[in-house]
């Protein structure tokens, strides 16, 4: 293999930060952050990525650090509270992470086990909007059924349903049926490169992310191509890469949602100072730059470093000529 690319991916810095509840099994979240021409980056895709998957998420990294960010049609923008399956005693807890934040995404597995954290929710924000996402791990027969139960029991609340089944064509027969709303993210994400023009016959809303898009140019080519209003979510970024999360989401014309990037919280700490989370129910669009008390704080092993380093030079060699 050839030499990391240091001149490209400058104070190159793995960190390593726990999280503060089990978000899809993570318990400690491994990030290489790195500065280019216009300033610091973030390259995160989970550990478990192929390298053609972790590709897309370098494209992003890169961009984010070499090109300028587009026209930026707001300086702030409205943030949703991330609730990951927890017990009724964490729920306190996690939205104090999301200041003044009315809409909440709830990970949801069914009925039974989420119904009293909702109700919990809704007791701490009585008017809460409330948005629930399954993942695509439902049958059409399931999600008829939860769907069914949540709807009796919380009636007008729903925001939107997002990914109930993975299938498009189990999404379009419940879409028939239901009377919320549907979003769709995986439906995206796992098809980029085919084409992704029938998803607005089977949904409302389109979840679009900065990092697994490729980026913010690539984004918008894939927000376009869908033609649904958007709501630009993350996964477990550090302030650094939700900041470019959040200057996508400036960048579309149209906001008409809050979007999902406040989940620093769920962090143990941010690699930004002062954090970069919610206060008021928004966050600021801004370029970012880490603390270097932080960086050191949470520096992973030199082992992960190179672990990291091989990673983004493996992807960068089979990139070849068309880098
Ligand atoms: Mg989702």
């Amino acid at each position: 293999m050839k030499p990391f690319p240091t001149q490209i991916f400058k104070d190159f810095t793995v960190v390593a930060i726990p999280t503060r509840t089990n978000f899809r099994g993570i318990n400690i979240r491994e990030v290489a952050l790195f500065r280019g021409d216009e300033g610091w980056s973030e390259f995160s895709p989970f550990l478990e990525y192929e390298k053609e998957e972790a590709s897309t998420w370098l494209r992003a990294a890169l961009e984010g650090a070499n090109t300028p960010w587009p026209t930026l049609y707001r300086s702030e923008i409205p943030i949703n509270a991330t609730m990951p399956i927890v017990g009724v005693d964490q729920v306190a807890g996690i939205l104090q992470g999301f200041d003044g934040c009315t809409t909440v995404k709830m990970k949801v597995n069914n009925f039974e086990e989420s119904a009293d954290v909702l109700e919990e929710v809704l007791s701490i924000i009585p008017d809460a909007k409330i948005r629930l996402d399954v993942n695509g791990s439902w049958s059409l027969g399931e999600a008829l059924l939860q769907l069914h139960d949540f709807n009796l029991r919380f009636g007008k609340v729903f925001e939107y349903i997002e990914q109930p089944c993975s299938s498009l064509n189990d999404l379009a027969l419940l879409k028939k049926e239901i009377p919320m709303k549907i979003a769709v993210d995986e439906s995206i994400r796992k098809n980029l490169g085919s084409d992704l023009t029938d998803i607005r016959d089977v949904a409302d809303i389109a979840i679009i992310k900065w990092a697994p898009s490729g980026g913010i140019s690539a984004a918008h080519k894939i927000s376009k191509e869908v033609g649904l209003p958007v709501v630009v979510s993350s996964a477990l970024d550090t302030g650094i890469g939700i900041s470019h999360s959040l200057a996508l989401a400036a960048s579309f014309e149209r906001l008409d949602y809050a979007c999902g990037l406040g989940t620093v919280a769920l962090l143990q700490s941010d690699i930004c100072h002062p954090g970069v989370t919610a206060a008021d129910g928004f966050l600021d669009v801004s370029r970012r730059e880490p603390d270097m008390d932080l960086l050191e704080k949470y520096r992973a092993g030199e082992d992960r470093q190179n672990w990291w380093k091989n990673r983004v030079t493996e992807i960068f060699e089979s990139w070849g000529d068309e880098k």
